[in-house]
């Protein structure tokens, strides 16, 4: 697995290089999640960072791109619920929702 540093937060970060970042650095889950649930723009988000669970997220890519999916949905849904959010994988509870300012 490549690690990298997170180009935000200075923690680890993992995933291949993305070419738009410099050398050995990436985006860590937390700033990736946090970058994309205050602006819910994916294509500019993937410009920068990557393939969510390829260059960033690698280290649990079923999160990467569940924090992607709930973006998408929270553009067209102001307040998304957990209703509609795509299926949890496994191992992702409410806590992390709520992280990410969603509540039931
Ligand atoms: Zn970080």
């Amino acid at each position: 697995m490549a690690t990298k540093t997170c180009c935000v937060c200075g923690r680890t970060a993992h995933g291949q290089q993305w070419w738009n970042r410099d050398k050995g650095y990436g985006l860590c889950l937390d700033c990736a999640a946090a970058w994309i649930m205050k602006h819910h723009d994916t294509a500019e988000f993937e410009r920068s960072y990557g393939k969510a669970g390829v260059h960033w997220g690698k280290d649990n890519p079923a999160l990467a791109r569940l924090i992607v999916q709930i973006s998408e949905e929270a553009r067209k849904t102001p307040k998304p619920t957990f209703k509609n959010l795509p299926q949890l994988p496994q191992g992702i509870g409410p806590e992390f929702l709520h992280l990410l300012g969603i509540t039931e």
